[in-house]
């Protein structure tokens, strides 16, 4: 079913892919070249993947090419930290940009590109408080006024802004704004600002700046000077395209035009870097790669794989208005994926001991397992098996009803890829809680053997005593308790789930796993998908829950 409306949707194109065809036809340009232009100032989250996704996949598709370009012009809250970060996202997503860049190269040109404006009578130099700025602005019922600043002599403007170059002013003191119409019914139209003083230390730069360009600014110009073909951004920016196109007619630039799709939202999370940030810093989670966290290293740490999200995005597609996407969509990726890569093991999460007391107190046998069941050549790993097992303690009741598949006395179940076992009983400690399951196994069902007529109830899991290794397994919920954080009343932080991290600190498993590399994806058998955490150690195996092994969720959530 997937499948095939998968297939449909393959066939039609979004509405970008429309528009490159017609440019490539129409011959407005012979090829494509994107750009992707995040900000310095935090990691990237699933949204930025899904621009990530969008500007390298279409520049692949019509053979054209995608700039990483930092878009690094506020130096307060931008550091080097981010910058890694996020190459080394762009990367693990599978993607290789053609030229890493920064909008602060341009800060040369970008200022001579201001005073062509003023020496046109295009922009001024304005003394005015951020304030007055603001009341001057108007409303958008109520046009705005010009302050007496805006008819300063071409002249007086280009000494003044050449002062603000040199550090003559404080902060806030003055600023350049473009001539453009403060009647516009477009606010950022209303003489909107190009430049302001920061006297601050620039990740990139140092001290050499203490003017620096707006995003407005910046962003078109930067598009023009890499000629950039399409540029594609979030609908928030549809209002400032007059101001993109103003400023490329008014300096005579390469014609880049700025196209707008609806922003990623998942439900049950938040996407804003400074919320983000504000999670991290406040301790609400430990750290940008905290595996609840939506960013791409912690999703990575939790175990995504780069092929699911890429997934994730692909059919999600390409929107026009803003919506609401369920994160449940993005489970069902990574697990489709995971059921056909990952690594089936056996660990066992809350142990009792399971004693076979017919079996010889010393012998090791190792039993065959296959790896993984959908991929034919993933192979086989050879498993100790003992007379002393760990199983759950919850695969044991004493007085089970009727469709209780697992062991009670007098019941039988398959050990998985082992033995069938009858359970003779259980011993107690002084509390009534049991210590110990007793079991017979019956030496001839061995897997693989003919064991007909000997029905076994269900298959369970389990780790040999004697070689289970202490393993500590971290079981995550959603991070908010409701659906829509970004409309939920009151402040985002009031709907924090407190209960999003369970830690398993006694859990068992199978030798194999002690072996594990850090990249690998595992099934524990009828527990969900894991990974291997990045704070394991040679005492301790570490694994986090990427996702359960089916949509338990939405059951849960309606009872
Ligand atoms: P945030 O609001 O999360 O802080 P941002 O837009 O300020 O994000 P940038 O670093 O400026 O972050 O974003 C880089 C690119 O990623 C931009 O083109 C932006 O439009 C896009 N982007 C950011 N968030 C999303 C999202 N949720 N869905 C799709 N694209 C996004
Ligand atoms: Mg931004």
């Amino acid at each position: 079913m997937m499948e095939e409306t998968n297939k449909a949707e393959e066939k039609s194109l979004n509405f970008i892919e429309e528009i490159i065809e017609e440019d490539l036809k129409s011959g407005k340009h012979q090829s494509v070249l994107t750009r992707f232009p995040p900000e310095p100032n935090g990691y990237l989250h699933i949204g930025h993947a899904k621009s990530i996704c969008l500007n390298f996949g279409l520049a692949i598709k019509y053979g054209g090419s995608t700039n990483l370009r930092f878009d690094d012009t506020n130096p307060v809250t931008e550091d080097t930290e981010y910058v890694d970060s996020i190459k080394d996202d762009v990367r693990w997503l599978g993607f290789n940009w053609k030229n890493e860049l920064y909008a602060s190269d341009y800060f040369e040109q970008l200022f001579g590109f201001a005073q062509e404006l003023i020496k046109k009578g295009l922009a001024y130099v304005d003394d005015s408080s951020s304030e007055e700025i603001a009341k001057e602005k108007g409303s958008p019922t109520q046009p705005g006024t010009r302050n007496r600043f805006a008819d300063r002599s071409l002249e007086e403007n280009l000494q003044l802004f050449d002062e603000m170059r040199a550090g003559k002013y404080r902060d806030g003191e003055k600023v350049l704004r473009a001539k453009i119409d403060m009647a516009s019914p477009n606010m950022h139209l209303r003489d909107p600002l190009l430049y302001r003083i920061k006297h601050a230390h620039h990740h990139r730069t140092g001290d050499k700046w203490c003017i620096y360009p707006m995003y407005d600014f910046a962003h078109g110009q930067s598009d023009a000077l890499e000629n950039i073909t399409h540029s594609i951004c979030t609908l928030e920016f549809i209002p400032h395209r007059p101001l993109y196109d103003w400023c490329i007619e008014k300096l005579a630039l390469f014609p880049s035009h700025q196209y707008e799709f609806a922003r990623l939202n998942l439900t049950y999370t938040v996407m804003s870097k400074r919320k983000l940030l504000q999670l991290v810093n406040e301790k609400y989670v430990h750290g940008w790669d905290d595996p609840r966290m939506p960013t791409i290293t912690g999703m990575r740490r939790r175990g995504y794989t780069s092929d699911s999200i890429r997934q994730f995005c692909e059919r999600i597609g390409v929107a026009k208005r803003d919506n609401l996407i369920d994160v449940s969509l993005l489970e069902f990726c990574v697990r489709e994926h995971l059921n056909k890569i990952a690594q089936r093991r056996m660990v066992v999460f809350d142990p009792v001991k399971l004693v076979l007391t017919n079996y010889p107190a010393d012998q090791v046998e190792m039993v065959s397992s296959e790896n993984n069941p959908e991929d034919p050549a993933g192979g086989h790993r050879e498993i100790p098996f003992t007379r002393e097992l760990y199983i759950e303690r919850d695969d044991f009741m004493e007085n089970a009803p009727k469709k209780y598949f697992r062991l009670t006395p007098g019941a039988k179940v398959r050990l998985k890829s082992a033995y069938i076992v009858e359970c003779t009983g259980a011993i107690k400690d002084e509390n009534g809680i049991i210590t110990e399951i007793h079991c017979e196994y019956l030496p001839q069902s061995k897997s693989g053997a003919d064991t007909s007529g000997l029905k076994p109830q269900g298959t369970l899991h389990w780790v040999s005593c004697k070689h289970a290794v202490d393993s500590e397994v971290r079981i995550y919920d959603r991070l908010f308790k409701v659906e829509d954080v970004g409309n939920a009343e009151g402040d985002f932080k009031d709907h924090i789930n407190t209960d999003s991290l369970h830690v398993i600190s006694k859990a068992y498993a199978e030798p194999a796993l002690a072996e594990s590399t850090a990249d690998a994806s595992y099934q524990f058998i009828r527990k969900g998908y894991f990974c291997i955490d990045k704070e394991s150690t040679a005492e301790k195996m570490v694994f986090n829950r990427t996702v359960t092994l089916k949509d338990t969720w939405a059951k849960d959530k309606k009872k």
